[in-house]
């Protein structure tokens, strides 16, 4: 989509409707020297800081993914195209992709980032990052699938590895998914589940204890402790 060059105005391409790319658009909205298109493969903008509540079931993916095209309706020349930009021809100030091209004066490239396995890719799809949409109701898939299988489940023994989560990652995602997950089985499912009562004993069991359901393994060799139970120096 070539541009058309009717005035003085500059033309800002932003890509990525995040909250960097958002922030732009905003704060060039309603200035008058400026055409701003505001191009992402979305049509919504992501509040990724709630992303663990969609995966713990607490708020439904609409509920954290407003149009991108409404959140910037009041500005008139803000443009929000939907579009995935394959390139960026510097020497041509061009961006082009499934949309076709739009020509720039000024370009902001807000892309985001995406999680990193370190070099273990394949870990993948048993453990899916927690940065999309997607990634969050699969998550949630599997974390429901797990306790409906568990009060399938005969004995407190079969019922243990379906209801053990492990989370890969101490930083605030990690912490917050996991408090999600023991709020979750302890308030959001009580009122479902026949087993109920077995979670709320590991409640009280838990409180007593201060171990509040969760054990947080410092150790690099993890895979120890799946089969094991930790050591006094290892648990919190
Ligand atoms: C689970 C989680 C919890 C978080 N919690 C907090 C918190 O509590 N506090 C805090 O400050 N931060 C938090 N963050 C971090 C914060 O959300 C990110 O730093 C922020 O969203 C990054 O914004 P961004 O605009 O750079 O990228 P993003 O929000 O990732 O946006 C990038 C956009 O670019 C688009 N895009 C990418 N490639 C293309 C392409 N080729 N063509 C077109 N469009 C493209 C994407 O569709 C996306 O809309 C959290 C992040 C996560 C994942």
């Amino acid at each position: 989509m070539a541009v058309a060059a009717n005035t003085d105005k500059k033309r800002v391409v932003v890509i990525g409707a995040g909250f960097a790319g958002m922030n732009v658009a905003r704060g060039l909205g309603g200035d008058a020297r400026f055409d701003v298109v505001v191009l992402d493969r979305r049509n919504y903008h992501l509040f990724q800081p709630l992303l663990y509540q969609v995966a713990m079931a607490g708020l439904s993916p609409a509920e954290i993914a407003p149009p991108i095209r409404s959140l910037l309706s009041r500005h008139e020349n803000v443009r929000v195209v939907q579009g995935r930009v394959d390139r960026v021809l510097l020497d041509e100030h061009a961006v082009s992709g499934d949309f076709g091209r739009f020509d720039y004066d000024y370009l902001v490239v807000a892309t985001g980032a995406q999680h990193a396995y370190f070099g273990h890719d394949a870990w993948e799809p048993f453990a899916p990052g927690l940065k999309t949409l997607e990634q969050a109701t699969e998550i949630r898939r599997r974390v429901l699938s797990a306790f409906e299988l568990a009060e399938r489940a005969s004995d407190a023994e079969a019922r243990r590895p379906l209801l053990t989560f492990v989370i890969v990652g101490g930083g605030p995602t990690g912490v917050e998914l996991a408090g999600a997950i023991g709020e979750m089985s302890r308030f959001t499912l009580l009122s479902g589940f026949q087993n109920r009562l077995l979670v709320l004993i590991q409640w009280a069991w838990s409180y007593l204890t201060f171990s509040r359901g969760a054990r947080l393994i410092v150790e690099k060799d993890w895979r120890s402790h799946v089969n094991e139970p930790a050591s006094k120096e290892s648990e919190h």
